[in-house]
């Protein structure tokens, strides 16, 4: 195990602090995942892969990772910024918009955009989490949280739910700093919803709801939960009472995780997290992304329709790390796919110079490696991406810098971009991701299809390294290539 400290800033102590696991080498991390009501789009990404990357430093690191990441299939209501949040269910009125009269009901529709999501996950090279629950998939371990918090007298029903009391729970607003009147009735709607609540800011851990299109039965009736339960459930049923980590989006703050926090503590007396990190919102052309403004991007409008390099997305979304504001532009995207095409060439350079055998030194591996380390230090500071990315681009330039690598700087440099896609993702696919292609809906034919011509163009200038490199390029991609005396056919593999 590296000797390194992984310092991340934490917002509930507002300072960079050293992520320490309880176990020594084993993280224990939640990170909140995406409400299934419509496709992610890239500012939702921009905050898995900060989750991604920091699973994937611990790892560098030479920890284990129990890494769990949520989808919420009910429960997110619209107005979901206030105390108590209100308006519609999500899901629901998803249902009832133009897009969503293609599904039968409410669960087809939460299926869909869940595998939709997994997809587009897969498609950014994002680390699959060792448990993807699911809050429907959970709703007794959330009646059971809501009753015992009723029993400790944290909670009481009312006609309309049962409301957690925030009064009684001396901490709230710890982590977002509501913590006086003044701030947490800034945070509460003018409007009471119920006038049995004790406090208007306290909030829903059940609604009850007989025409709810999502219900269950509980002991105070037909109803659902209210959103934060089911990630305090799932996080401790998964990880225990105390995660080392949790994260999510700056917007999660309040009140997600500032009622998060009150449920749990007040059910275990714990703290619920060492330590917490949120992503600052992605911004679009300089705004805030929105249909209308016309900069609302998900992952396959950019992908399929607009034909961008995957992993160059996925570049363009760490280019800036995850604590700075981030104004993500079209020129973004194009320079970063510009720098994966660079670690592709190198890919290629090295996998011919591990073919080809040369004899010489090896005059790039001490160079590399401090490379590496310098990309690794800078992830440990706080995910500085920005920093370890330039590094990774200079290790190309010392790769490329090379006519032609022999047997020995080809070992090195196999090495090195094997490492920097561990820690940053972005030469390769792999794992999970590797076979994504075969489950991704669209696949860009043409692209394909030049890549096998180039491929034949090698092939007849007997450039057998570079041919292969793209047809192991494309097997990454999950595209298998059949030779035949009539020529070359490609298929997706088999699998998933
Ligand atoms: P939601 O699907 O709305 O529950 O959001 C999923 C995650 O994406 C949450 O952690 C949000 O905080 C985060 N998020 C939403 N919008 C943005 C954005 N523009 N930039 C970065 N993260 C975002
Ligand atoms: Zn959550």
């Amino acid at each position: 195990m590296s000797q390194r400290k992984f310092v991340l800033y934490d917002t509930m102590t507002k300072s960079a602090k050293e992520l320490v696991p309880q176990e020594p080498g084993h993280l224990t991390f939640y990170s909140c995942g995406p409400t299934v009501y419509s496709y992610a789009h890239i500012g939702n990404f921009r905050t898995f892969l900060t989750a991604d990357l920091v699973v994937r430093t611990a790892e560098a690191l030479g920890w284990r990772v129990s890494y769990v990441a949520n989808i919420t299939d009910v429960g997110h209501l619209t107005e979901d910024s206030f105390a108590d949040a209100e308006g519609e269910d999500k899901m629901a009125r998803a249902l009832q918009s133009k897009e969503g009269e293609r599904f039968a009901n409410v669960w087809d529709l939460a299926e869909h955009y869940a595998q939709a999501f997994v997809s587009d996950w897969r498609r950014l090279n994002l680390r699959e989490p060792k448990v993807r629950p699911r809050a429907t998939h959970h709703m007794r371990e959330q009646i059971v949280a809501v009753q015992r918090l009723i029993e400790k007298g944290f909670a009481y029903e009312t006609p309309t739910g049962v409301y957690f009391n925030v009064g009684a729970f001396r901490d709230y607003g710890k982590l977002s700093g509501n913590r006086d009147q003044e701030n947490l009735m800034r945070a509460v709607r003018e409007v009471v919803q119920d006038d049995n609540k004790r406090h208007p800011a306290d909030f829903a851990l059940w609604k009850k709801d007989e025409k709810h299109l999502m219900q269950w039965f509980s002991p105070w009736g037909w109803g659902f939960p209210g959103w934060h339960i089911e990630c305090s459930v799932m996080a401790m049923g998964y990880l225990g009472e105390t995660l080392d980590l949790h994260a999510g989006g700056e917007d999660l703050v309040f009140p997600h995780h500032e009622c998060e926090i009150a449920q749990s503590e007040a059910l275990t007396g714990k703290p619920f997290a060492n330590h917490w990190i949120h992503t600052r919102f992605l911004q679009v052309e300089g705004e805030k992304m929105s249909k209308s403004k016309g900069n609302f991007y998900t992952v396959r409008d950019l992908v399929d329709e607009r034909r961008a390099d995957p992993l160059g997305l996925r570049y363009a979304l760490m280019s800036v790390p995850y604590g700075k504001p981030f104004n993500f532009t079209m020129q973004t995207l194009r320079d970063a796919t510009a720098n994966v095409e660079r670690f592709r060439l190198c890919a290629e350079r090295a996998s011919e110079g591990l073919a080809a055998g040369r004899s010489g030194e090896d005059a790039i591996g001490p160079e590399l490696e401090a490379l590496y380390d310098e990309a690794l230090d800078a992830m440990c500071d706080d995910l500085n991406t920005s920093v370890a990315l330039a590094k990774a681009l200079e290790g190309t330039r010392v790769i490329l810098r090379e006519n032609e690598l022999s047997g020995a700087c080809a070992a090195s440099a196999q090495r090195f971009l094997d490492r920097v896609n561990a820690l940053l993702g972005i030469v390769r696919f792999e794992g999970e991701a590797a076979t994504m292609a075969e489950s991704a809906p669209d696949v860009d034919e043409a692209r394909i299809e030049a890549r096998i011509a180039e491929r034949d163009a090698a092939k007849k200038a007997k450039d057998f390294a570079r041919a292969d490199a793209i047809r192991d390029g494309l097997a990454a991609e999950g595209i298998e290539l059949r030779d035949s005396p009539t020529g070359t056919t490609w298929k997706r593999k088999a699998g998933v």
